[in-house]
């Protein structure tokens, strides 16, 4: 099977002009047929506080509003979304900007709501992920550059986990590609110690993951990033790299994610 390289690029470095002009060289520069996935970073939070939202909070988790949407929307499937379109142009990539909404590639469902409401975000599966719209893109040399809103096929749109619509895709992928699924970010991988970036944890699978959260060492937002990149696993994506953007090329770097 040909291969397919995911990859999903986090907030803080999408918000360095030029840490994120340097992954994007990186990425223009790997070989084959690739997918990207950005992540937010601070711009919509900044924006919504500009114009005078309070982010609305329940029991510590954030909820998106229906004014939030309207941020979120504009900002990582705008403008972010678009500046990273047309830096990779620059890089001679073309690329093609997507929510779930376009192209009806990917349809989300209201989270359930539980103790909490979490608002317009969207939970996805593989099965809603429309594989042969991305194959004829893949197949014209394009390469799709999936910002983290989705929709509901009936009008709504979602805010979705940019970590999950990237593990989502690869696994949807499997049935076309030998599919591999990296995580860029700022650190050099899953750290033992969060302050020490010489302590890459180089092998995780669920049994050490789960003591490494038991003793606190692994924390927020990279716990949500393990649970996908394990699941993904489980279900037959090939490759699983959580690593510093700036190692993109480099196959020995970073985290490995195991069953
Ligand atoms: P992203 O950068 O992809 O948007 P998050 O900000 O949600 O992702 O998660 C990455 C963050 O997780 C890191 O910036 C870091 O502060 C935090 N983190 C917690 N524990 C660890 C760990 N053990 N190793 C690396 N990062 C960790």
């Amino acid at each position: 099977m040909e291969k397919l390289t995911l990859v999903k690029i986090g907030g803080a470095i999408l918000d360095d002009e030029v840490r994120l002009g340097s992954f994007l060289k990186l990425f223009a520069q790997l070989e084959g047929k690739k997918i990207l996935v950005h992540g937010g970073g601070k711009t919509a939070t900044k924006l919504s506080e500009k114009i005078g939202l309070n982010p609305e909070m329940v029991k510590g988790r954030r909820i998106t509003d229906a004014e939030m949407l309207k941020v979120v929307t504009m900002v990582y499937a705008g403008l972010t979304n678009k500046t990273v379109i047309a830096r990779l142009q620059g890089f001679k990539v073309n690329a093609l900007g997507l929510t779930g909404a376009d192209g009806n590639v990917l349809i989300a469902e209201k989270r359930p709501v539980t103790d909490i409401d979490f608002g317009y975000v969207g939970d996805i599966t593989e099965a809603n992920v429309n594989t042969d719209f991305l194959k004829g893109l893949l197949d014209q040399e394009i390469t799709p550059v999936f910002s983290a809103i989705t929709h509901d096929g009936s009008g709504q749109l979602f805010n979705t986990n940019a970590d999950t619509i990237a593990a989502t895709l690869a696994v949807a992928m499997t049935r076309y590609f030998e599919a591999e699924l990296v995580y860029c970010f700022e650190m050099k991988g899953v750290l033992k110690d969060v302050k020490d970036q010489n302590s890459v944890i180089s092998v995780l699978n669920e049994a050490n993951f789960n003591s490494f959260v038991a003793q606190k060492l692994i924390a927020e937002g990279m716990i949500p990033k393990i649970t996908n990149a394990l699941e993904a696993v489980k279900k037959g994506v090939s490759r699983v790299i959580i690593k510093s953007a700036e190692d993109l090329p480099d196959d020995s770097a970073g985290t490995i994610i195991i069953k």
